[in-house]
This record gives C-alpha cells, sequence and structure tokens, in this order.
C-alpha cells in the first residue's frame, strides 16, 4: 500500500498518454506549443504498462487515462485492454473532450474501460467555440451519444469562465439531468498557459447559480474522487471540485504521470522523478523506488487556496 507522509492511502493513477491536443481550450492550451516532445521521447505503451504493474502492484486500484486528448494517440484500446487483462477489476477510466470518440466508444468499452469523463463546457454553439477555439460543438455532442449507447458509465466535467459560459450552468446541469449523467462543475485553476484574462467561478459562486433553481442536499465529498457531491430533490446528484478550498487536499489519493515517464506527486508544484530511464533499462525495482520517492515527497497541499497564486505546470502535459 502506498501511504504518503500527510498519512493519505495513495491508488489512484493518472497517466497522460500524449501531450498533443486538437482543442486550443483557453484555460489549458490556448497556443500550441513551441514544439511537441519528439516520438522517440515518449514510453511506449510496453513501458508505460510496465509501470502500471508495478503501480497496481503496490496498491494502484484505480487508473485513468488522459492527455492531452489521449485519443490523438494510435491504439489506445490496446492499453486500455493490457490493463484490464492483467487485473480485470481495476477501475479503470478516461477523461476525454470527446470530439473523436463517437468512432473509437464501443472499442475502448470492449477492451474493458469502465467509466468516461467528458469535457462539456457549453451546449452553445459559437460559445463552445470561442472557449475550445475551434468548432467543436457537433463532435463532442456526437462522442457523447455513442458513449451512451455503448453503456459507459460517464460524468461530463464543465471549467465555468466568468463571461464565457457562467450563464450555462443551469442549461448544462439540465443536459446531464435529462440524461442522468453526473455534471461536475471543476473550478478553473490558474495556471501560467492559460489565458491570462480567464476568471473562473468558486464552487460558491456555481451552487448560489444553482440555488436560484433548484433546492439540493449537501452529500459531502465522494470517497475516492476530488468532488463533493449535491443531491437535487429529483435525486439526480451533481458534483464541485473545489482546489481553491483549503481542506481539498487532505483528501488526494493521486499521483500522475506523463506520456514521456515523469512521475508527478501533485498538479501545482513543479516536482516530478523520471522513471524513464528506469523502465528503459528494465530496471522494475529502480522504477519502484521512484514511485516511493514521489510518494515521500507528495505535498501536503497545493497554493490555489492563496491570493492570485498559479501553477507552472502545463496541464495538458499532466492530463489535469
Ligand atoms: N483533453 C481531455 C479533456 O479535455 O477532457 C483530457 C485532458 S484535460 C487536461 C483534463 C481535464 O482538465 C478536463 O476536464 C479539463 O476541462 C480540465 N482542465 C484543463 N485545464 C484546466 C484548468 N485550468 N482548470 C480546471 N480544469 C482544467
Ligand atoms: Fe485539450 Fe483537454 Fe486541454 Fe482542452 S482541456 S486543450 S481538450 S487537453
Amino acid at each position: 500500500m502506498l501511504i504518503d507522509n500527510f498519512n493519505r492511502t495513495i491508488d489512484y493513477l493518472r497517466i497522460s498518454v500524449t501531450e498533443r491536443c486538437n482543442f486550443r481550450c483557453q484555460y489549458c492550451m490556448p497556443e500550441k506549443p513551441f514544439s511537441w516532445t519528439p516520438r522517440e521521447n515518449l514510453l511506449s505503451f510496453e513501458e508505460l504498462f510496465d509501470f502500471v504493474k508495478i503501480a497496481i502492484d503496490n496498491g494502484v486500484t484505480k487508473i485513468r487515462i488522459t492527455g492531452g486528448e489521449p485519443l490523438l494517440r494510435e491504439d489506445l484500446d490496446k492499453f486500455i485492454f493490457m490493463i484490464f487483462n492483467y487485473k480485470n477489476d481495476i477501475d479503470l477510466a478516461m477523461t476525454t473532450n470527446g470530439s473523436l470518440l463517437k468512432n473509437f466508444a464501443k472499442r475502448f468499452k470492449d477492451s474493458g474501460l469502465k467509466r468516461i469523463n467528458i469535457s462539456l463546457d457549453s451546449l452553445n454553439r459559437e460559445n463552445a467555440w470561442h472557449l475550445a477555439q475551434k468548432d467543436i460543438l457537433k463532435d463532442v455532442l456526437n462522442g457523447i451519444n455513442e458513449a451512451i449507447k455503448v453503456g459507459l458509465k460517464i460524468k461530463l466535467n464543465v471549467v465555468p469562465i466568468k463571461n464565457i459560459n457562467d450563464h450555462e450552468i443551469l442549461d448544462l446541469l439540465q443536459f446531464g439531468m435529462e440524461r442522468n449523467i453526473s455534471v461536475r462543475f471543476i473550478e478553473y485553476m490558474e495556471n501560467s498557459f492559460a489565458n491570462k484574462n480567464l476568471i473562473g467561478l468558486t464552487g460558491h459562486d456555481i451552487l448560489n447559480i444553482i440555488s436560484n433553481n433548484y433546492k439540493f442536499i449537501d452529500e459531502g465529498i465522494e470517497l475516492g474522487s476530488p468532488s463533493h457531491y449535491y443531491k437535487l430533490e429529483n435525486g439526480y446528484r451533481f458534483g464541485i471540485i473545489e482546489p481553491h478550498r483549503d481542506d481539498f487536499c487532505s483528501y488526494c489519493n493521486r499521483i500522475r504521470l506523463t506520456a514521456e515517464g515523469d512521475l508527478i506527486p501533485c498538479l501545482y508544484f513543479d516536482e516530478a522523478k523520471s522513471i524513464k530511464e528506469s523502465i528503459r533499462n528494465k530496471d522494475l525495482s529502480g522504477a519502484e523506488k521512484i514511485l516511493y520517492e514521489i510518494i515521500r515527497d507528495k505535498p501536503e497541499k497545493n497554493r490555489w487556496s492563496g491570493d492570485g497564486e498559479s501553477s507552472n505546470r502545463a496541464f495538458y502535459e499532466t492530463g489535469g
């Protein structure tokens, strides 16, 4: 079992399989990076899988594949199946922008993917276009419909930004409710790669908007998830992820692995250790040692709760 210095059990690994993305979301990658990491520097799926086995053998029970946009990486279904085949009761999930999902949802489900989070910031074509800097809405909705059709468990991720999509919170909630899909509103996390003019809504702002139309009860933090859940009178549940909250990090159960093999203990700080050399040299006990070092070094708290604090991490590299 992996337990850090603050007595948190770390059982969740997020793997960013690529930093590349076909969107340019203003809060994440508003401009194409100067250069992409050359492909030979990325760990292959076999190499990533070597680390996955170490993580699972040490107590990781939940794995999420993310990016960049994970569907841009070829043979993703094969990677999903490798993990599923190693331990079929692993909680195997993915986060995607949904734009390419229509053609892949069934293949992913058949390969062992259990759950999928799809980012949907707007139901308005122009708004979605403005935020992602691309005309995306139709493809994303097609992706969501296909994921529903093949029976994947779905959540929708929304990042509410002032004067862009903050007036759509109730519409997005309604969209989720009609399909019985949980919507999770994520507070915008300030970072040095995002468009500097963005102002995110706080969890408090979001709840205020929803309380104008609905009564709900607070169900508290869901075990193993960063999300605080609320239940409406009709039974529908929605979530809010509040990294600015002072107690947010006390529930943290995760570490992150980038496509290049950097193991990252916290989305906020620059610290990371590379497992690439160990994995490429087949030094699996070396990689396991680095895993333990990362758990040991995991910081107690991010700093978003401070005034004007911003992360230097590129979320498209770390997978958000
Ligand atoms: N491309 C996929 C997607 O957009 O779902 C997966 C990668 S993306 C980095 C993972 C999640 O991080 C998405 O739900 C996205 O909305 C969220 N995200 C990215 N930048 C963020 C930011 N600055 N603040 C809050 N959430 C962010
Ligand atoms: Fe791409 Fe996801 Fe970042 Fe948007 S949030 S730019 S879709 S990686």
